[in-house]
């Protein structure tokens, strides 16, 4: 399963072995063995991606097992609110 989180501690990546840094987002990958990859590699591997939506640009994971729009909607999140 895939997860979208939020860093709360220093994290690597496991596709480009960068440092996900504190309140960075990321995704948790838990198939044959976890893996934690952060926005640049969902972005390249079309695990996640950005929707203009009222002007403003939300970053959406899609969990292939999770499509109904409202499962959807809790797995993303404003820029903005990633700020705060
Ligand atoms: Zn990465």
């Amino acid at each position: 399963m895939r997860r979208g989180c939020f860093a709360i501690g220093e994290i690597k990546c496991d596709g480009c072995d960068r440092v996900i840094g504190y309140g960075e987002r990321y995704l948790v990958m838990e198939e044959d063995e976890k893996q934690c990859l952060c926005i640049d590699c969902c972005l390249s591997k079309g695990y996640a991606a950005y929707w203009e939506q009222k002007g403003e640009r939300v970053l959406t994971f899609f969990p292939p097992e999770l499509e109904s729009s409202e499962n959807l909607n809790d797995n993303s999140l404003s820029e903005k609110q990633i700020d705060v």
